[in-house]
């Protein structure tokens, strides 16, 4: 169990508080719910209930210091809610985030503002995310100037600069006045990334952030993502519906279904010996760049379930190939099986090897 985290004063927001050394995040129990306009098939589907969508449904995990911890799962199994969570940009319906001791439920609106500065998001679409009327310069100085208001202009202006020459925007001089418009899709995600950056953050929640870069440089904005996370200490949180992306950079990763994790563990692991068959059928569907090769599965047929009235049992029964009568009706616990890698799974023994 985990240990009541402290009451905190204001100085100890910016400060280590963490009891694990090693854990910087801990999720205890999440669960975030979203209300839904009631209607004719919700009240069906719920029974004369409250009719909710159950994004995040009771999931603990734990991020550790310097690791990749990678999030997968098809579009609509709540990871990006995670993801949100996390940052606390949503009120959990339930449960706890803990960040380095932490809890995000005991902080006020401004402890929680002053936080912020240790943690980031990073978005797939870089246009979206940035102001059009705002320069390059002005959209990574706007998050130092908010959270160091005591930083001079000249001072700020050197951290912006330093910051585009790390993400290999050089001369800085060439860039700082641009609009979003003006430069390449691959440099506005590394401008997003400079603009996490310029907080020096402990962690980023990067959710899908290559998925809407051209196929070419897709591979250098991983790179490097991965050279920032040595220069600057960082942890991430990557969230893909790409397994292959996944296995570039990610140390751990959790499987996400309906709102639950299937599968949890050591990257190398969990490709190699997975042992939920949810995993094994988005592992499958991983291209492989060999004209030999011949796929034995394929992704179970049919989409993601409803989240306002999940299937019971193990959710993912009505498309499990190796589903039985009880898998309808016992909730599957996250057992466990190898070191460090748990699985809900009632028959994973039998996918292991
Ligand atoms: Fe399939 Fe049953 Fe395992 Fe769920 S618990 S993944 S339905 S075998």
């Amino acid at each position: 169990m985990v240990e009541q985290a402290q009451p905190v004063e204001k100085e100890a927001i910016l400060e280590t508080n963490s009891n694990e050394a090693d854990e910087l995040v801990r999720i205890e129990n999440l669960k975030k719910y979203f209300p839904v306009q009631s209607g004719f098939l919700a009240s069906l589907l719920n029974r004369g209930g409250i009719p909710s969508v159950k994004a995040v449904d009771d999931i603990s995990f734990s991020i550790f210091k310097g690791e990749v911890l990678g999030l997968a799962g098809e579009s609509g199994s709540g990871k990006s809610t995670v993801g949100r969570l996390v940052l606390r940009l949503y009120e959990p319906t339930d449960g706890k985030v803990i960040f380095d001791g932490i809890d995000l439920n005991s902080l006020s609106s401004e402890e929680m503002r002053l936080l912020r500065s240790r943690m980031q998001v990073v978005f797939q679409d870089p246009l979206a995310s940035l102001n059009p009327r705002m320069t390059i310069g002005q959209a990574i100085d706007h998050p130092a100037k908010i959270h160091f208001p005591d930083l001079s202009n000249d001072e700020r202006r050197d951290r912006v600069n330093d910051i585009l020459e790390a993400v290999h925007l050089t001369p800085p001089s060439a860039f700082y006045d641009l609009y979003p418009h003006q430069i390449s899709g691959g440099q506005r995600q590394r401008i997003v990334l400079a603009r996490a950056l310029v907080t020096h953050p402990d962690l980023i929640v990067a959710d899908e952030p290559i998925a809407m870069a051209d196929v070419s440089v897709r591979a250098l904005l991983l790179d490097l993502m991965m050279e920032l996370k040595d220069e600057f200490d960082l942890t991430y949180l990557f969230i893909t519906h790409d397994l292959a992306t996944a296995k570039y950079v990610c140390d751990r990763i959790a499987i996400m279904y309906l709102g639950k994790f299937v599968e949890i563990g050591p990257l190398k692991d969990v490709y190699e010996n997975h042992g939920h068959p949810y995993t094994r059928a988005l592992l499958e569907a991983v291209p492989v760049p060999d004209p030999r090769y011949r796929r034995t599965e394929t992704m179970p047929a049919g989409e993601i379930p409803s989240a306002i009235d999940p299937p019971t049992g193990c959710r993912f029964h009505p498309r499990c190939p190796i589903a039985r009568d009880n898998c309808a009706e016992e909730v599957p616990p996250l057992r466990e099986l190898r070191p460090q890698h748990f699985i809900a799974c009632h028959y994973a023994e039998d996918l292991l090897n």
